[in-house]
């Protein structure tokens, strides 16, 4: 669940999933498990369970889309416990006095600009142009508190620093919990690599030509899969969120777990990894749009969209991607609680 704002606007045109968490909440769930195993005995476990106590680590891999339900105009209270049957052993009062309690300190922080989201939503995601090779803040679609700010700021806390602004982690327990959920989300290609489009659905270079809203695929949230009538219509983007239920938590064995141990350990400093591994996920989200036929711009100025064309075999190609993603992910959070807390739990 990328954009409630997109969601929105799109509400009578395109359905939205029961569970439309990116990943899904069973993708994120997967990366927790794949790395719950695979630090299993280590120091990183034990500091693991000192910050989280009684929340499991699938738990804080979901948190981040919980927080969602925390309503801003409603006085930051959660209006609708048991919309996300997936949230409903965070809908305690206690738990969700401390969801409210980061939504109101990364709400407006970051000054979100007319038609933005809320900070702490934006935090889930960046839009580089699937033409850069490389994540650079600066370049078109990234900001300081975009996906990887916000994964730099939390493990800027949890070395014992402080959390930069408008980023605000009031604790180490706040840091981890959300860092487990972005680094799930930070290897969907769709949050990394964004294509933006003109009116005639050519391909356009946001870092070579001036553009505005209305060049912004938003992620492929604004890109339309073909349906056959009455099904509506859904996006790319929620359609790289949805995880077969062959790759949900329940399926981590010895054997993926296996497949996880052989991911490359990631070389220099902790606080470089988030735009090293963007850097990496920049190249699969070139990508899953290669063979995509656009529409012409289609709909309202303040919502447009384009309608998608497959090429042939882009569902098979997809599911594998997926699967590769996932186990990078589970691999690399193992690496960074690793790389966090080489000594035992005080
Ligand atoms: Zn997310």
């Amino acid at each position: 669940m990328r954009r409630l704002l997109a969601t929105a606007l799109f509400a009578p045109l395109i359905a939205t999933a029961p569970n439309a968490h990116a990943w899904g909440a069973g993708g994120h769930q997967a990366v927790a498990t794949l790395a719950a195993g695979l630090i299993r005995g280590t120091p990183a476990e034990a500091q693991v369970k000192a910050l989280l106590g009684d929340m499991t680590l699938q738990e804080a891999a979901i948190w981040p889309d919980c927080v969602k339900g925390i309503s801003a105009a409603q006085g930051y209270t959660y209006p609708n416990p048991g919309k996300y049957a997936s949230c409903a052993s965070l809908e305690t009062p206690e738990r969700i006095a401390e969801m409210a309690s980061y939504v109101r300190r990364n709400d407006r922080q970051c000054e979100p600009k007319p038609g933005e989201e809320s900070c702490h939503q934006q935090y889930h995601y960046t839009d580089v142009a699937i033409q850069r090779s490389r994540y650079i803040e600066g370049f078109a679609g990234t900001s300081g508190h975009d996906i990887v700010g916000a994964m730099q700021a939390a493990i800027a806390v949890l070395q014992g620093r402080p959390s930069t602004p408008p980023i605000s982690f009031a604790s180490k327990r706040e840091a981890l919990i959300v860092l487990t959920h972005l680094v799930g989300d930070l290897h969907e290609p769709l949050h990394v690599g964004s294509i933006y489009l003109d009116g005639d659905g050519h391909a356009v270079d946001p870092d070579k030509v001036a553009t505005g809203d209305s060049e912004s695929t938003q992620g492929g949230n604004r890109l339309l899969l073909p349906v056959v009538p009455p099904a509506r219509p859904h996006s790319l983007h929620t359609t790289w969120d949805n995880i077969p239920d062959s790759l949900d938590a329940r399926h981590v064995d010895a054997a993926w777990l296996k497949q996880a141990r052989r991911v490359h350990a990631t070389p220099g400093a902790l606080q470089d990894w988030p735009a090293r591994w963007a850097s990496e996920v920049l190249e699969q989200a070139y990508d899953a749009h290669s063979g995509l036929g656009y529409s012409a711009r289609m709909g309202e100025s303040h919502s447009p969209h384009w309608n998608l064309t497959l090429p042939a075999g882009y569902n098979a190609r997809m599911a594998t991607m997926k699967q590769q993603q996932l186990t990078r992910a589970g691999a690399r959070l193992a690496q960074l609680l690793n790389a966090l807390w080489t000594q035992p739990a005080r």
